[in-house]
């Protein structure tokens, strides 16, 4: 493994900068340099051209240093496109085509990555940093259609007539928009075409720089910064093949995104290991996944050292090969002013070294929820905002908080919520619903649409949803236990805001409710949960009710849906944490049958850990077994696992 620094050069002070770099690299083992040229907290637009000329000839100097001292020399490109975009004065404005967000409006100085002119420029200017024969030139994750400050785009002039021609239609920024966030079969249809466009304008740019750097340097990798699948579906990525666009004949390089840019508790800790583990787990297994440490805006008022290790340690589980460190400021500042990072991260090596050991060669097993990157395209907006179409993962995190583990591949049964259901084909419906399937009433609507009813146990009934107020009571079943009786809310108001009302559903006489929706004088309106046992052998569970954090993040719902979930798979999960409360496992396993466990605690009490497993543990770093578990307030725990015929459950 190496650890990357990435760290902002300014002209005015690099040459003590680079000391500075040297004595850091020296003291806590830092194999590589990623220089950022400039601060985008002083100047938040990309640079004119004369500024990258005069930093690549101080990079030239500072690289000569590097390569005598054995530090490996490497450039991210922190700007090419911008960011957060920001009222600069003209004089700072490129004449290149600005990116339209959704309130229609050209910013003043961020970039369509689409406009030929602005791919121009941006290969000259990693063809100006590859002459100076970095080891990686990394393009920033500002290389991106959407999140400019605005939430999405891009629906600039160019973006609009290249998706008119391509539809054979008329369109302006507004009716591109409307069809965007549309749900008629020719929105859709104008959708997906604004998606292939940028998509396609986004591999033309890729491949410019490409040939730009290979001129210069053809031994210079060029690696991608980029932001979660959910964003890359928006913009109609596919990620295996970009990733390739850049890199060519070369390994190709990905720094997915890394979460936790200030303290993270709750889901929130689930989510490091989450985001970049579904990111890497889209592209092929010889891609170099390197992570992202970074404590954005770089201050230990937001950021704690104990946090930053979970981090470190929690990509290591997720797969990164190396590490990149946006820890220090963007300003220069010695960073002899922060010693608790320098003591963190010679500490932490031998123990990142021991996780990337232990996980090598294994996959991450648990409740399937698979992820196909055309979910944005599929998924619809019945009240017309862009929002509800990027995609949700919640329940990545959700379920380890459930202390339930998740596998991203398809699994012997898969959660599969809302229109994401429609990026199956009918032959993988049957596949899916002959193995074990959880749906949300979404989901459940789309399949019974389709004609797959006969498999669900359950159709529409009355006006199809329960709108009033309603209450969902857990009934007297092994799947409730001890929570039998408990009453949980609809939030019934916001629920209809958000078009989310529960279903109103008459079952099958072979199904079974295990909750029921009852109005405010506990009447009984509707089932809640649903299972059934279809045909095909398969086992279903619809959850009629909506599902936010504000309704499903409640102890008695994370037992209902461990034990649904083990219903659904007819065998117990590999490990089941019962009832702690956002604690939770990740794990993974090895053709051999040995594990990697990792125990996440977002909890903010000390808690005694009630595991259900068959596995024999032994902790990663002591090799002690493990009998009794007890995990510390936002703190996660390693253990080397195998099987063991026959144990009982502790
Ligand atoms: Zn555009």
């Amino acid at each position: 493994m190496s650890y990357m620094l990435r760290t902002v050069i300014l002209e005015q002070t690099w040459e003590r900068q680079l000391q500075d770099i040297i004595r850091l690299c020296k003291t806590a083992n830092i194999e590589e340099v990623l220089l950022k040229e400039l601060s985008s907290h002083i100047i938040p637009v990309p640079f004119l051209i004369d500024k990258h000329y005069k930093m690549a000839k101080i990079y030239s100097q500072m690289a000569k240093a590097f390569h005598e001292e054995n530090i490996v020399f490497s450039i991210n490109i922190i700007m090419l496109a911008g960011h957060s975009d920001g009222e600069v004065e003209a004089k700072y404005v490129l004449p290149y085509q600005k990116f339209v967000g959704e309130d229609l409006r050209e910013l003043h100085a961020t970039y369509c990555l689409l406009d030929e002119a602005w791919q121009a420029y941006a290969a000259e200017v990693c063809a100006l940093y590859a002459g100076t024969r970095p080891d990686k030139l990394f393009i920033d994750d500002d290389f991106r259609s959407l999140n400019h400050g605005v939430q999405y785009g891009c629906f600039c002039p160019i973006h609009v007539s290249r998706t008119a021609e391509r539809c054979g239609i008329a369109l302006t920024a507004e009716t591109l928009m409307h069809a965007v966030s549309g749900a008629s079969t020719e929105h859709m249809a104008i959708k997906q075409a604004w998606m292939q466009i940028n998509f396609e304008g986004q591999l033309e740019a890729a491949n410019r720089i490409r040939l730009a750097v290979e001129r210069v340097s053809p031994a210079t990798r060029l690696g991608l910064m980029n932001s979660g699948e959910p964003a890359h579906s928006f913009q109609g990525r596919d990620m295996d093949v970009l990733l390739r666009e850049f890199s060519g004949s070369r390994r190709p390089l990905s720094r997915p995104a890394g979460c936790s840019y200030s303290d993270s508790i709750h889901g929130e800790l689930f989510e490091i290991h989450q985001v970049t583990a579904l990111s890497k787990s889209v592209v092929g297994e010889d891609v170099q996944i390197v992570s992202e440490v970074e404590n954005y805006p770089h201050t230990r008022f937001s950021k704690s050292i104990r946090i930053t290790r979970l981090q470190l340690e929690l990509h290591a589980l997720a797969g990164a090969e190396d590490f990149t460190l946006n820890l220090y400021d963007y300003l220069g500042t010695p960073y002899e002013q922060e010693p608790d990072f320098l003591h963190l991260l010679i500490d932490e090596r031998e123990r990142l070294e021991m996780i990337q050991a232990a996980r090598k060669g294994k996959k991450l097993v648990g409740f399937g929820h698979p992820w196909k990157k055309d979910t944005a395209l599929k998924q619809l907006s019945r009240r017309g905002w862009l929002d509800d179409i990027m995609p949700n993962r919640d329940p990545d995190n959700y379920l380890p908080q459930f202390g339930i583990p998740v596998q991203f591949q398809l699994g012997k049964a898969n959660l599969i919520f809302g229109d994401a259901v429609q990026c199956y084909d009918d032959d993988e419906v049957i596949e899916l619903l002959s193995r074990g399937i959880l749906l949300d009433g979404l989901a459940f609507t789309n399949l019974y649409n389709r004609g797959f009813g006969r498999y669900l146990g359950c159709e529409p009934a009355g006006s199809g949803v329960v709108d009033g107020f309603t209450v969902e009571q857990f009934g007297f079943n092994p799947f409730t236990g001890p929570f039998a009786g408990n009453l949980q809310t609809t939030n019934w108001a916001e629920s209809k805001k958000q078009g989310k009302l529960p279903l109103q559903l008459r079952i099958d006489p072979g199904a079974e409710a295990i909750s029921m929706l009852l109005d405010d004088d506990r009447n009984e309106l509707s089932p809640g949960v649903v299972l059934f046992e279809n045909e095909l052998g398969g086992r279903v569970a619809v959850f009629t009710v909506p599902i936010s954090s504000f309704q499903f993040l409640h102890r008695c719902r994370a037992y209902m849906v461990a034990k649904v979930a083990q219903w659904l798979m007819r065998e117990p999960l590999p490990v089941w944490i019962e009832d702690c409360p956002n604690i939770g496992p990740i794990y993974y396993e090895g053709a051999n049958g040995e594990g990697l466990l990792g125990i996440i605690s977002g909890n903010l009490d000390v808690m005694e850990v009630k595991l259900h497993t068959d596995l024999q543990l032994f902790d990663l770093f002591t090799g002690e077994e493990i009998q009794e578990l007890r995990m510390d307030p936002l703190s996660v725990r390693f253990f080397r696992t195998q099987k063991e015929v026959g144990r009982a459950e502790r």
